[in-house]
């Protein structure tokens, strides 16, 4: 039985408070979180996306920037690094076999060099833009100290591949044969994409959708893909338009993943990078790991 955990790998406390999270009193602070996915499958665990990491946290100036730290404000907590609570967990490190990134943004990519051994899944607009970042913005956002070490990158053309509920050029996961496949959804980065993955948990409700679809920084809020009353917030509204690398492809697929909510809601369920209303939906009963059940270990 496939078993997905979702995890939080970065807490942000950013400048803008209630002018980020509308839900916020006037006087909390806004949260942000990283939103990733750890997955056991036939082929080991699959980690989406990996939040922040602990070279990020033993030297944050140098890895993330001081300009990231002051707008972003990260908790920096070495409990919420993937690595921690994947071990946490009952796992190795190196029982993440597979990662798989919907961008390399910072705050996306700074697990990768905690799990060394692990083969890296993205397209290859992504790695292109990261890896020969130019412009200001560019090297803001890419941290090349991320990937010093040199994963074993796997990455897909953007062009082709199957449809799937109205997307294309949706490539299946090389080497895995869980349904985990990466969705060309370009805007807030050239080549950043969504993540989705087809469900074999058994759930309480029959009626539960089949498809989890890890939509990335496509959107900062869930009420922007709200089918009926779309609506962002002033500070998440001009952070994303100050970080996009494609405008009119940023909003034509934030529409489209609103007709997304809309027509297939009951088969697919969507959540974005940040937003921690989403992932607390999920946090209520997290499943045990095949690993705690073969230690016998209480949670
Ligand atoms: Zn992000």
């Amino acid at each position: 039985m496939m078993r997905i955990h979702h995890l939080n790998c970065g807490t942000m406390q950013p400048v803008g408070g209630r002018l980020i999270n509308g839900n916020r009193l006037p006087f909390q602070t806004a949260r942000l979180i990283c939103h990733c996915l750890l997955i056991e499958t036939d082929q080991g665990l699959v980690l989406v996306d990996t939040g922040v990491g602990l070279r990020d946290i033993a030297n944050p100036g140098k890895s993330l920037g001081r300009e990231f730290l002051l707008l972003n404000r990260p908790r920096l907590d070495l409990a919420e690094t993937a690595v921690r609570q994947v071990t946490g967990l009952g796992y190795a490190a190196d029982d993440v076999r597979h990662i798989v990134l919907t961008h390399l943004d910072l705050d996306h990519a700074g697990g990768l060099p905690d799990f060394p051994k692990a083969k890296v899944h993205l397209h290859a607009t992504e790695h292109q833009s990261a890896t020969r970042a130019s412009t200001r913005t560019e090297r803001f956002r890419y941290r090349a100290g991320q990937w010093a070490h040199g994963p074993d990158w796997v990455t897909y053309h953007p062009t082709h591949g199957d449809h799937w509920f109205g997307f294309e050029a949706v490539r299946q996961l090389r080497g895995i044969s869980a349904d985990i496949a990466l969705i060309p959804l370009p805007g807030h980065t050239h080549g950043h994409a969504g993540v989705a993955v087809r469900r074999h948990e058994k759930t309480e409700s029959t009626t539960s959708p089949h498809w989890l679809l890890h939509a990335g920084d496509a959107y900062f809020s869930q009420s922007e893909i709200d089918p009926l009353t779309p609506r962002s917030t002033p500070g998440l509204s001009l952070f994303q338009t100050l970080v996009q690398a494609d405008g009119p492809a940023r909003h034509r697929n934030q529409a489209r993943l609103r007709e997304l909510a809309q027509d297939h809601g009951d088969q697919i369920e969507i959540f974005s990078a940040h937003d921690p209303d989403e992932l607390d939906r999920y946090r209520q009963d997290e499943p045990r790991t095949d690993a705690q059940e073969h230690h016998g270990r209480a949670r």
